[in-house]
């Protein structure tokens, strides 16, 4: 027997409840950064995929600390950098303010001359594909997963993307092949293959930019090997920001600055963070050392 007096405090509680949890998303939502559409946005008729950053300067809106401290750089179209430096110095910022995850505090990001502020989310980030560090994968099937970013990709184009990103091993493994099931978060998969169907998709995406934020973290080293290889020529034409070291240039990042520009063996030579990252921190397999030992 539940009596009207405790149906009225449970009543109560679960409003009370609700209205906090209503509080909260406000409290999260108000403290996000505006993230506007511009009123009357630009369009560029055909994009390049020219990237720079002048002087962009950053901090979260919660915190005062500089995240980013007058960070320049330009990728032409068809050119990769590469970022590189110590946990907390700034890389997945860096690569969160393209897609305007988050818009810059000070200095301005273009893409062809155009500030992105002033192009439309929508056909902003229509020319990005961005594989977060950890992979992002919904609940549906591997196909529906892949096509994501662009539908109207053909089962070609689809399969093309995933042999680039060195999935369709574990794919054609599967009963279902492409119309296996996959379950919100990608739970079902493991870390390397949420990682590898990830990057299919951003590649099925066909993109003028790319990011990989630590994209091939859980990759082993063969796989890592052969994935960079096919990427190469797929992303030619395309801009590139990612964590791989072969890029044309490597920025070398410190407390949210840049502290240096160059190739690997030119930054081996000047830079003494480098000189010290590659000490300590980057593993045989990123330094492109041991490529083929493990093989053996
Ligand atoms: P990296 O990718 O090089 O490890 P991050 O860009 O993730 O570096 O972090 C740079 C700095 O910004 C760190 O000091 C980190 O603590 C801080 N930071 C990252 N994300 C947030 C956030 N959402 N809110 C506040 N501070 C953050």
């Amino acid at each position: 027997f539940i009596s009207p007096i405790q149906i009225l405090v449970e009543l109560t509680e679960m409003m009370q409840k609700g209205l906090s949890g209503f509080r909260r998303f406000l409290d999260v939502v108000e403290t996000e950064p505006e993230i506007v559409n511009a009123p009357d946005a630009e369009s560029i008729d055909e994009v390049n995929g020219h990237v720079s950053y002048e002087n962009v300067s950053f901090h979260y809106s919660d915190d005062d600390t500089p995240v980013l401290s007058n960070v320049t750089f330009d990728i032409p179209a068809g050119k990769s950098v590469a970022l590189v430096g110590p946990s907390g110095s700034g890389k997945t910022t860096i690569c969160s303010l393209l897609p305007r995850f988050y818009d810059v505090t000070a200095g301005k990001i273009t893409l062809d001359g155009v500030d992105i502020r002033n192009l439309s989310l929508a056909e902003l980030r229509d020319e990005i594909g961005f594989v977060p560090q950890k992979g992002i994968l919904f609940s549906g099937t591997i196909a529906s997963n892949l096509k994501f970013g662009r539908p109207e990709a053909t089962e070609a184009e689809m399969t093309e993307a995933a042999e680039i990103a060195q999935a369709t091993e574990f794919i054609n493994e599967k009963p279902e092949k492409y119309d296996s099931g996959i379950a919100q978060g990608g739970t079902n998969v493991s870390g390397g293959q949420k990682q590898r169907l990830s990057i299919a998709r951003a590649i099925a995406k066909n993109p003028n930019v790319y990011i990989f934020d630590d994209s091939f973290s859980a990759l082993d080293m063969k796989t890592d090997a052969a994935l960079r290889k096919a990427l190469e020529s797929k992303t030619k034409e395309s801009s590139v920001i990612s964590t791989i070291l072969h890029a044309d240039q490597i920025l070398v990042l410190d407390e949210g600055k840049i502290v240096g520009k160059g190739t690997h063996e030119e930054l081996l030579r000047d830079c003494e963070v480098y000189q010290q990252i590659a000490q300590s921190q980057l593993s045989a397999k990123e330094l492109g050392l041991e490529e083929g030992k493990e093989e053996k």
